[in-house]
């Protein structure tokens, strides 16, 4: 059976693969951790516009307590990245 995780912005649950992991560094800051491998707590999010946009708003507004410990702009800075990505898709 593949791994199932939820991702935090629209709570739906889908393999692994199919989710963004980011993972906070040792100097809290947000990184990607593109082969999903890195032994730290990670948050996941769906590849799609939509949930990256809504990721954002929660961290901007601070709505939800994330399960990792990031400095806001690090993991804004993620976000934006990862949907850079998606435009170009
Ligand atoms: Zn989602």
């Amino acid at each position: 059976m593949k791994p199932i995780r939820c991702c935090v912005a629209c709570k739906s649950r889908k393999n692994k693969e199919d989710l963004f992991r980011i993972v906070a560094d040792k100097n809290n800051h947000a990184i990607i951790d593109r082969n999903q491998n890195i032994n730290s707590r990670g948050i996941y999010v769906c590849k799609s516009k939509q949930c990256i946009t809504n990721l954002e708003k929660i961290v901007i507004k601070n709505r939800m307590k994330l399960k990792i410990d990031v400095e806001n702009e690090s993991m804004l800075e993620v976000l934006r990245e990862l949907g850079e990505e998606i435009w170009e898709n």
